[in-house]
């Protein structure tokens, strides 16, 4: 298309900017053409379509606008209380209406006696209505109806409000603008039989009604299709990112399941899988025989039993010939998972190696090379697996635990390994509300365990202040002397934080009075200490040398010590929902009760004191997430932080769920229907893909 839209005029040309202005709609909104303007949307509008009788006001009313004329008006008090009051007048009554400023200006206004057209917030003073400063217009000036339209304000910043561009004076320009608008610049994007089901309203008309709707029932219109938009063609791009995936990575086919898996699965499997774990290995399998790549998304609360469906998974792509690794993001995550696995296979013909930083140089050597020549099928470790030095003879699952942050440029280092890219497993305990999943995540599959293993006992969380630390620290001493092991963990010690640096070390002291170390021993482990220091603080409480163990919260991925039953979190309310629940999660992994003590200062605010409630009444971490997701709003919750994928406009992830749901449902039904988007009905949906090209995956499909 040579005909270029008018939607990309720079921003100057626009009637009512120029460049001074056009310079300052660029650096403070990123205005910088004719379409960033169209997309800059209003705040609120102001309702000035009809015109009130004075009298209608009564107490409920906030906003209203009346029309009169106004015969009297004094200047009252002197200095600071100095003010200007008037009273406008129609056939229904009398408002008083009040300047605090600009008096001289007013004056000069009135004194035109003409009929006023009003407009502004009512408040009550002594009983009786009074509006201050509001906007006056000359009736005459106006259709005697009111507007034909909601008046829109726009987000603005303190520079652009110097330089006369308020929330009101932007929407001057977008008046200017809509009416050069045509169907030619935003034409339908979304196939009219979708338009027509959902009953959308059309976009050009959307773009119009969203800025200057006639009603608010033509705003909300408006506001859904836009929103319906945004989240649709952000569906779109995730499907065609996936098909193109699909169809450009010839994926390593797994199409027996042999005699590994099945004589693991009937002789050493140490207990039955609950049903989602078998749910999940389905998905696995079914993945993994289509001859495509796997790239699939494992969320399992904490303790759902992602191990074993991960070990499981490792042993089809043995059975298969192929090699896997299984990633950890710490040392001591790793050698716990090769010392688990290793003794669930130790009666089977599998061999399996740990690999991590500090394995010695020797063993390394060997290791490198029974990988390269084939002779061990399974490799555990750190991201030491995925260094350039090692070579797999074929590789063809790799499973990353406990790290949704695994990023691209490591997924691409894993893909270097083989000539075809192995099967990508990623297992999270991080609960991700699926709205957010849905669209952070969007372009993986993914698998949700939301059920815990049999028999697992609840963990108690109660709420204590800190008044009640000494009553706290006797019960924890009854756990102790029944031979349970306890956390203490503090808030994050970041290298700037001085202050969470001496909390910890007070803390240690004052866990040391309470439990003196001739009887008691204890690990402490922050994020000042050197690794080895903290792997070896680490490990003594792992293996049970020590019943204590201190910590900010880098304990709080994976590490699995059953016989920890109790968790004391200090001044709790400084943590985020979703650490809080990852914490707890430490404990509650054996047979024994667990109990989960948040302890927090006096005063709470609001928000924390939510927080802690969540946490008391339930251990579901899809709930909590979910809640998460409300309280702090999707750019803040862990891992998606950088994602863009979250940056839509108009839709909001927690309030349009359903709306969400049904873009993808949409979203899918056409690419199921339509794989390359190309049946005529679907070709305006393809002109704006290629429109906004670039940003899309779409070369990878056409
Ligand atoms: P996570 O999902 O947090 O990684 P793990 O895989 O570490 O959980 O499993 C937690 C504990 O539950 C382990 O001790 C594991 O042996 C046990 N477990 C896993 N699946 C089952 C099951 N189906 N029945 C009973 N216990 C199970
Ligand atoms: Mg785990």
């Amino acid at each position: 298309m040579n005909n270029s839209s008018i939607l990309e005029s720079p921003i100057e040309y626009l009637k009512g900017v120029g460049p001074l202005k056009g310079d300052m709609l660029r650096k403070e909104l990123n205005i910088h053409t004719f379409g960033d303007l169209l997309n800059h949307f209003p705040l609120r509008h102001i309702d000035r379509t009809q015109i009130n009788f004075i009298a209608d006001i009564n107490s409920n009313t906030d906003f209203i606008q009346v029309r009169g004329h106004i015969d009297e008006w004094q200047v009252l008090g002197v200095g600071r209380a100095k003010r200007l009051v008037a009273q406008l007048k129609d056939r229904t009554g009398n408002l008083e209406l009040v300047w605090f400023q600009g008096a001289n200006w007013i004056e000069k206004l009135l004194e035109r006696r003409l009929e006023w057209l009003v407009y502004g917030k009512v408040s009550f003073f002594n009983n009786k209505p009074q509006m201050s400063h509001p906007e006056m217009e000359i009736a005459a000036d106006i259709n005697a109806e009111g507007k034909p339209f909601l008046e829109p304000i726009y987000p603005t910043t303190e520079k652009l409000k110097a330089r006369g561009l308020n929330g009101r004076q932007i929407g001057k320009l977008v008046y200017n603008l809509l009416p050069q608008i045509s169907l030619k610049d935003l034409p339908e994007n979304i196939p009219l039989y979708f338009v027509d089901t959902l009953k959308l309203t059309p976009r050009l008309k959307a773009y119009g009604d969203i800025h200057y709707p006639p009603s608010q029932e033509y705003y909300q219109q408006a506001l859904r299709r836009l929103k319906f938009e945004e989240l649709f063609i952000a569906q779109i791009r995730h499907n065609i990112t996936r098909i193109g995936r699909n169809r450009h990575s010839k994926g390593i086919l797994f199409d027996s399941v042999g005699d590994l898996f099945n004589t693991f699965y009937e002789k050493y499997l140490p207990f039955t899988l609950t049903g989602a774990q078998k749910r999940v290995l389905k998905e696995i399998r079914q993945d993994t025989a289509r001859g495509h790549q796997m790239n699939r998304l494992l969320q399992g609360d904490v303790g759902s039993g992602k191990t074993i469906v991960a070990l499981l998974a490792m042993l089809l792509a043995a059975d298969n010939g192929y090699q896997s690794c299984m990633m950890a993001p710490t040392e001591i995550l790793a050698q716990q998972h090769f010392q688990g696995l290793s003794e669930l296979l130790k009666d089977l013909p599998v061999e399996i190696r740990i690999l991590t930083g500090s394995t010695k140089v020797k063993a390394r050597r060997q290791i490198l090379k029974e990988l390269e020549e084939g002779e061990v099928q399974m490799v555990v470790g750190t991201h030491a697996v995925i260094e350039d030095k090692v070579k797999f003879r074929n590789l063809g699952l790799a499973i990353v635990d406990e790290q949704h942050r695994f990023g691209v440029a490591q997924r691409a280092k894993l893909w270097s390994k083989a000539a075809i890219p192995p099967h990508v497993l990623v297992m999270t305990a991080t609960p991700i509300p699926r709205t957010l999943a849905m669209t952070a995540y969007g372009d993986l599959d993914y698998s949700v365990m939301d059920e815990l293993p049999p028999g697992r006992q609840p963990i108690t969380t109660i709420h204590r202040t800190d008044i009640h630390r000494m009553k706290v620290m006797e019960f924890v001493r009854t756990e102790i002397d029944k031979g349970r092991q306890i956390y203490v963990i503090y808030p994050l010690i970041e290298e700037s934080e001085k202050m969470s640096y001496e909390d910890l070390m007070q803390g240690y002291e004052q866990v040391k009075t309470y439990f003196p170390e001739h009887k008691y021993k204890i690990s402490m482990v922050h994020g000042r200490q050197p690794v080895e220091q903290k792997e070896e603080n680490m490990r003594r409480f792992v293996s049970g040398e020590t019943e204590i163990m201190v910590s900010t919260t880098v304990i709080e991925v994976g590490v699995n010590v059953p016989n920890a039953s109790v968790m004391i979190i200090e001044s709790s309310e400084k943590f985020g929902l979703s650490q809080l629940h990852q914490l707890r999660g430490r404990v509650g992994r054996g047979t024994e009760k667990s109990y989960c003590i948040l302890l927090t200062g006096q005063k709470l605010s609001g928000d924390a004191r939510e927080r802690i409630k969540i946490m008391c009444a339930t251990n579901d971490g899809f709930k909590i997430a979910e809640k998460d997701l409300e309280l702090r709003g999707p750019g803040e919750i862990e891992g998606t932080r950088q994602s863009g994928a979250l940056n839509f406009k108009l839709a909001s992830l927690i309030n349009d769920r359903e709306m969400l749901e049904a873009a993808k449902l949409y979203a899918e039904r056409l690419i199921e229907d339509d794989e390359n988007i190309e049946k005529q009905e679907n070709v305006p949906l393809k002109n704006y893909l290629l429109s906004i090209k670039g940003k899309t995956a779409w070369s990878k499909i056409s």
